[in-house]
């Protein structure tokens, strides 16, 4: 038994079964024994892979849609430049490297981290040296705001119902792990077996940020697994060393997420204020913002390992099968701003 599987049980047995929501933001987040607050669970030796650990290329070609989205901006003296859930700060540092090109962009950062998890931002202030930490998106500061954000709407908490004999039920955990709780859902569509899923701690942070471009102009640039429209399913998922594991096996020791919905993440950031425009796969971004004149570029001066590797980390981060279609990118920005490329051009 996990030290966390102890205390959940204790609430569990106090106040009875808890939504998911509640399990997942203790699974990932208690204070003491969360998943993200007590490793690094980044790379082949960890528990998942991300973009930015894959390749820098990934970090270079966002960084450069950020440099235009400062100019579109107006290249505003002073700006916020916010990672949400920055991991090991490699997305970001690659960020800075490649906005290089954009003459100003640096001196005018303001660099901002929204990050739970002392252990990451560790690693993050090794990276990057000092920079602004906050708990959450409401501490940043106001002022100009181009955020980015990898891999962390899916791990916000969610809630799944499903729909068993006519009614729609509350997934929960209980003593004798997952079950089902009454709920009042009763006019959701949907037939027996159904499970659908909302996260509302999602939408109040989109709803949030889009209220911020509203109100102080900027961009938003979302990746993430997912998809594009609203439909029923169970995407929750646990993932440890690299495989799939029970969500209720040894809580707080593995990765609980699940897929994004764009269409409503999408509606809370117009709900906030902001202008959308729809996601695209990560395949297509990726593809347009230059991924294979970079890859040839490197590629040139590298020996033949090293050019394997490269083409390897390009077949995975845009390969069809693999993150290239599963992941999806999305912008936001304020009602002033043009359409920033690549959206709305395929
Ligand atoms: N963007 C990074 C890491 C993704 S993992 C990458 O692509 O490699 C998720 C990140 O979000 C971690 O840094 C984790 O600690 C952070 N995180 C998760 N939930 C959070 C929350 N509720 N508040 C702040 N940070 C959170």
């Amino acid at each position: 038994m996990t030290p966390l599987e102890k205390i959940i049980g204790e609430i569990i047995a106090a106040e009875g079964p808890m939504p998911i929501d509640r399990y997942m933001g203790l699974c990932l987040g208690h204070p003491l024994h969360g998943y993200y607050m007590t490793r690094d669970p980044f790379g082949e030796q960890g528990d998942f892979m991300t973009a930015p650990e894959i390749s820098q290329i990934f970090g270079e070609l966002i960084g450069v849609w950020c440099a235009a989205a400062w100019d579109a901006m107006g290249k505003p003296a002073q700006f916020n430049l916010v990672e949400l859930g920055p991991g090991r700060g490699t997305l970001m540092a690659d960020i800075l490297k490649a906005a290089k090109v954009m003459p100003g962009f640096r001196e005018a950062a303001r660099i901002h981290l929204v990050e739970m998890s002392p252990i990451l931002r560790k690693l993050q202030k090794d990276k990057l040296g000092q920079v602004t930490w906050h708990d959450t998106f409401a501490n940043v500061p106001e002022g100009p705001l181009l955020l980015i954000a990898n891999e962390f709407f899916d791990a916000i908490p969610l809630r799944q119902f499903e729909k068993r004999h006519g009614k729609w039920l509350e997934r929960c955990v209980g003593a004798e792990g997952m079950g089902f709780m009454p709920a009042a859902l009763d006019n959701a569509q949907g037939a027996n077996g159904d499970v659908i899923e909302f996260a509302p701690q999602r939408s109040g942070i989109a709803q949030e940020i889009g209220q911020r471009l509203a109100r102080d102009g900027g961009c938003a640039l979302i990746i993430d697994y997912g998809h594009l429209q609203t439909a029923p399913g169970d995407t929750l998922q646990a993932v440890r060393a690299h495989e799939y594991v029970a969500v209720t096996d040894r809580p707080g020791e593995s990765d609980i997420t699940s897929h994004v919905d764009f269409e409503a993440l999408a509606k809370a950031f117009i709900q906030g204020g902001a202008v959308v425009y729809p996601a695209i796969t990560q395949r297509a971004f990726l593809l347009a913002m230059g991924l294979e004149q970079r890859a040839a570029i490197l590629s040139s001066k590298a020996d033949a390992n090293s050019r394997e590797i490269l083409d390897r980390a390009v077949a995975r981060l845009a390969g069809e099968t693999e993150m290239g279609n599963l992941f999806k990118v999305m912008a936001a920005t304020s009602a002033n701003l043009p359409m920033p490329y690549p959206f709305g051009a395929a």
